[in-house]
């Protein structure tokens, strides 16, 4: 393996060319490459210890913290698959995952733990079981930077943090790299059931080299982690992109769009990426200012449509431009972005802002349905082949085979490419309405909803119709202070869409239901409309 074949080698260069420079912060708590070298070193020798082996599959359901860190950085040294869960899954969505990846190590939160996991472990192959103690997020004197406070170990669990304390050393000749599996991430489940994809190691560096190489960043650069970091993007941009660049990452516990301005006064990054979601909260929290944000050169929305109007409020409102980054699970977060210095543009016709440009060494098709290339400007799927696309789903060939045909990674999204190499994304595939034979796809509706004021958030879906077969409807929260009437909504966009595209029912929400990785969850809406909610 070469030098930065893992996120290990890097860790272990880092530690090597900077050992004292800080990698993580939380709250008041600092971590240094060195420390945090010997501590996942621990977590290692912990797990080797308990019977673990290379291979195996060790599965990590924490919110952001630097015990996550750790958690991963010692599974991975001690040879094993890493699994990240998201930590809000309930005990039926956590029980598929550890059976469906037969997981030998379980590491969570001790509340957790007590509270399903437990349960959710029994009759799988979990033999291991670490707990982080998560009662209040404050820093500890003994540790300083773990932001986890003690609590009595659970009986049939190790506690985490004092087995990264103690000391033990790694096995040896243990780190996996390059082609060897790193990650099974379940997709985030907006369509259906998760399925697992295989991130290589080499697919999380080679995205990791293109974070910190394409993005124009300063040396040591401080990195936001604004997305969560069991979720692939936050996973890679963040963390990974963190470690290949020796920066310092900056965490705080989920999403609270307050501590997060506190932080990014406090520490000023340079970089963060986040859902667009996350970036609206952002923009409509009363102690928002310019200088919250004046610190960066970088910020990055991805994994979910970018709504133009909002690309331009941010910046009217508070100095930086937003960027935009196409990315799924199966390409390892990005595999198209915006370069330093441009921006992307919007398609006159469909008001749909770019993606972006493909990276280096990754080609992005337009295809029909019969998998032939489509002209320019021309709807179709996109299909991605590059360094960054996984190998497959773990132990599902049928699905591999239709979705990576020849390696190559359809990837159920609708887009165009303009004249210049520009991306646009349209939308997902499954997720059109055909009103009367029409599609509409939900994307444009929302992108116009977006520009009125009192819209915070919008999801549009189809819901069935005993005329048109389906119709279109937009759900809505509003902006602190706003008080429209729905239909004024609908008229709103019957001025600025074909008539077959415009809401026929607005409905008000005071939140929009959402994945933890902060996505809008179409499907929950449109099940919601089904079930007469
Ligand atoms: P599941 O596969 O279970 O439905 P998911 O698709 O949400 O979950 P992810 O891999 O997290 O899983 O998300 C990838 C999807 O997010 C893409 O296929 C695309 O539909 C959407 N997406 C990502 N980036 C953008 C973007 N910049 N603009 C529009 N859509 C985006």
């Amino acid at each position: 393996v070469t030098p930065d074949a893992s996120l290990v080698h890097a860790l272990r260069r880092a530690v090597a060319e900077a050992p004292d420079r800080v990698f993580l912060t939380y709250f008041d708590g600092r971590l240094s490459y060195r420390e945090a070298d010997r501590l996942s070193d621990s977590v290692a020798g912990h797990l080797a210890g308990r019977g673990l082996e290379r291979g195996d599959r060790v599965a990590i359901l924490l919110q952001n913290s630097p015990l996550f860190v750790l958690a991963l950085l010692g599974a991975w040294k001690a040879g094993a698959i890493v699994v990240p869960v998201n930590p809000m899954y309930k005990a039926g969505e956590v029980g598929h995952v550890l059976r469906d990846a037969e997981v030998a190590a379980l590491i969570c939160s001790d509340r957790a733990w007590d509270g399903y996991l437990r349960q959710a472990a029994e009759g799988s192959p979990v033999r291991i079981a670490l707990t982080a103690c998560e009662r209040d997020f404050q820093t500890r004197d003994d540790t300083r930077v773990l932001g986890f406070e003690r609590l009595p170990e659970a009986p049939d669990a190790d506690d985490l943090a004092r087995v990264a304390l103690a000391g033990h050393p790694a096995p040896a000749d243990r780190a996996a790299g390059g082609d060897d599996l790193a990650l099974i991430s379940y997709t985030s489940g907006t369509s259906g059931t998760p399925k697992g994809a295989t991130n290589t190691h080499r697919n999380i560096m080679y995205n990791a080299e293109r974070q910190r190489t394409g993005l124009g960043l300063p040396d040591a650069p401080v990195y936001y982690a604004l997305a969560p970091l069991f979720h692939i993007t936050g996973m890679v941009c963040q963390l990974a992109a963190c470690l290949a660049s020796t920066g310092t990452l900056v965490l705080t516990y989920r999403f609270e769009a307050g501590v997060v301005l506190d932080a990014f006064a406090e520490h000023r990054p340079h970089f963060t990426v986040g859902p667009s979601t996350a970036f609206m909260a952002l923009a409509a929290h009363p102690a928002a200012t310019r200088d919250h944000f004046s610190s960066f050169t970088v910020l990055s929305s991805g994994g979910a449509p970018l709504p133009p109007a909002l690309v331009e409020k941010f910046r009217a409102g508070f100095g930086p431009y937003i960027r935009n980054g196409y990315g799924l699970t199966e390409c390892t977060a990005p595999c198209a972005s915006v370069p330093p210095g441009l921006e992307a543009p919007v398609d006159p016709a469909s008001g749909t802002l770019a993606v972006g440009v493909p990276g280096p060494e990754t080609v992005v098709r337009i295809v029909d349905e019969e998998g032939a290339e489509v002209p320019f400007g021309t709807h179709g799927e996109i299909v991605v082949r590059g360094p960054q696309v996984v190998p497959g789903y773990w132990r599902r060939p049928d699905a591999t085979a239709e979705t990576f045909p020849d390696g190559e990674l359809r990837t159920g999204d609708i887009g165009f490419m303009d004249t210049r190499g520009w991306l646009y994304v349209v939308d997902r595939k499954k997720d059109m309405i055909n009103a009367s034979g029409f599609k509409v796809w939900p994307r444009e509706v929302e992108d116009v909803l977006y520009t009125h004021p009192a819209v915070r958030e919008a999801a549009v879906v189809g819901v069935p119709d005993g005329y048109r077969g389906e119709t279109v409807k937009a759900y809505i929260s509003l902006r602190p202070g706003a008080d429209p009437d729905p239909d004024e909504l609908a008229v709103y966009c019957k001025e600025r869409l074909a008539a077959y595209k415009y809401p026929r029912q607005v409905e008000i929400l005071a939140d929009l239901p959402k994945t933890a990785s902060g996505k809008i969850l179409r499907r929950e809406l449109r099940s919601r409309t089904r079930d007469g909610a």
